[in-house]
């Protein structure tokens, strides 16, 4: 009962388990990882829906320390990221740590004990002295807000809950939503149903995926010298970050970069759709890089097919048949689908309850104020805290990029606190809002603020309007700060600082 942890860290996907990883290298071994699911692989363990599979290069989206020279496509299908996990998770001995099935409540700084106070469902209390959330950036899924979705007398499932058993063959098929999940999984809908009708409210930019196997000799290649793996990793992290960088962070500077992803994305659909109405249903009317756009080569040829249907009459209702739309129009479904996403900023941003000194309630102070982790992963008055999904923490655009930045600074604020003898470590206020002030004149540059983005409906805008989800910075620079920010941003308390400053 009143045993203190080294760490407990919520949640067991890559991003906890990159967490895990950086404390055993800083020498702690005593951790929980307390996981919702039943297994580990976070977002790669819940999804599994047809079609699934990583949008990034999969040489890029994965550890860079723990190159898999084993994908069997460029784009691994989601259920090689599964067995992914699976393999780091035993190769770095993180098994032993996790707890499955454990529901997480909320968390509250000790001040007696200093150490945080972790309440699982059903009332257990699990003690850690750091507290680390790694509760992923989509991992509460989003029920659509329309009325009689319950009525629906078919089988309904969101994109998160899949069921392989759902008969899918020779039915009418409904789906909700047109962003990159609905994007792979509709042209495997397409392959199944009788009929199927795409309920899109806002249109995506698809660019084109060049994805293919990647070859025995290449794998063999990857296998024997690992060089060759890193230098494709860079290649993918190259472009994707030029993509970051010129078309979405620096819009005002160079408005052509996002033009550029534009055309690509407009040639794409004209090249693949003939019909202009069907070609103008499908072309956004904000900028790119508003929300996120996706690759896909088998998206928009399936629009063309005469048993698929592309609805862009906005839904009146759902009743116990299928889907009524605002002209009063119905369509008679058997199933339907909710690739409808995921809700960030009401109840993910922290997805538990985290109180800190003085009784800040985190997500109140951030809802109440403005939304803010100092370099994306620590908050004044949560000392020996590192939230890991945080506003301004995700940088470039494969989330392992983010992952090793947030370890790099953990292990230069852990080995500081190691070096001063110190037990807590805590973000200053100064260092906070300072750095708050420089992602808020950086975000003018970007898309987000200098383009146009009201007919986005981009989950990267919070409840403030203010596009705070992605830092406004390259991952180099990231990656430099992780490595590089000032010690004085942190204060440094504990008996053994104490000591020897008296
Ligand atoms: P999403 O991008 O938020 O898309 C949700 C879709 O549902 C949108 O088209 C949205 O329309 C629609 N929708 C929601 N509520 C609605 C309502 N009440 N009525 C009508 N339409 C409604 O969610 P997602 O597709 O699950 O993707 C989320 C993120 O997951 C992606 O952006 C990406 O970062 C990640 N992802 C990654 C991969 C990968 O391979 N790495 C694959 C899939 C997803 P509006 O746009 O009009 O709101």
């Amino acid at each position: 009962m009143n045993q203190i942890h080294d760490a407990v860290i919520v949640g067991a996907g890559f991003g906890g388990m990159g967490a895990a990883i950086e404390l055993h290298r800083q020498g702690y071994d005593d951790l929980v990882i307390l996981e919702r699911e039943d297994d580990l692989g976070g977002t790669w363990h819940v999804n599994r829906y047809p079609g699934l599979a990583v949008d990034i290069p999969s040489s890029t989206y994965s550890y860079s320390f723990e190159p898999n020279p084993h994908w069997s496509r460029l784009f691994a299908p989601g259920a090689e990221l599964k067995k992914y996990a699976g393999h780091v998770a035993d190769k770095y001995g993180l098994r032993r740590h996790m707890r499955f099935g454990t529901v997480v409540e909320g968390a509250r700084w000790d001040e007696d004990a200093a150490a945080w106070e972790v309440t699982l469902a059903g009332g257990e209390v699990v003690r850690g002295r750091f507290l680390l959330t790694a509760t992923g950036f989509l991992s509460q899924p989003k029920l659509p807000d329309i009325p009689g979705v319950e009525d629906f007398a078919g089988t309904v499932v969101h994109t998160t809950r899949w069921d392989d058993d759902i008969e899918l063959a020779g039915k009418r098929v409904g789906i909700i939503g047109t962003g990159a999940t609905a994007v792979q999984l509709i042209p495997e809908l397409a392959k199944v149903a009788d009929h199927l009708t795409v309920y899109q409210r806002t249109p995506i930019y698809v660019s084109p995926k060049l994805d293919g196997p990647v070859p025995g000799v290449v794998r063999g290649a990857f296998a024997k010298v690992p060089l060759t793996q890193k230098a494709t990793r860079l290649v993918g992290t190259s472009i994707l970050e030029v993509m970051m960088v010129a078309g979405v962070l620096h819009f005002r500077d160079l408005p052509w970069a996002n033009a550029a992803g534009k055309r690509v994305c407009a040639a794409h659909l004209a090249r693949q759709v003939k019909d202009p109405v069907l070609r103008a249903k499908l072309t956004p009317d904000y900028d790119f890089g508003c929300k996120r756009p996706t690759f896909s080569n088998t998206y928009y040829p399936t629009f063309t097919k005469p048993h698929v249907d592309l609805e862009t009459i906005a839904i009146d209702h759902v009743d116990a048949g299928g889907i009524v739309t605002s002209d009063g129009n119905r369509t008679d479904l058997d199933v339907l689908v909710l690739a409808t996403g995921f809700n960030l900023w009401d109840v993910n941003f922290p997805a538990i309850q985290v109180v800190g000194r003085e009784g800040r309630d985190l997500g109140k102070w951030w809802r109440d104020n403005r939304f803010c982790a100092y370099e994306g992963i620590t908050v004044p008055k949560f000392p020996n805290f590192f939230s890991l999904n945080s506003p301004y923490s995700y940088s470039g655009l494969s989330y392992f990029t983010t992952i090793e930045t947030q370890m790099a600074h953990m292990g230069r604020v852990l080995g500081a606190m190691r070096q001063r003898g110190a037990d807590i470590v805590e973000v200053t206020e100064e260092a906070n809002d300072q750095f708050l002030d420089r992602m808020t004149g950086l975000l003018d540059n970007s898309v987000f603020n200098a383009g146009s983005c009201s007919t986005a409906r981009s989950y990267y805008f919070n409840q403030h309007g203010e596009a705070v989800l992605l830092r406004p910075t390259s991952t180099l620079s990231a990656a430099r700060e992780a490595t590089r920010f000032p010690l004085d941003h942190y204060t440094f308390t504990g008996a053994r600082v104490s000591a020897s400053a008296s």
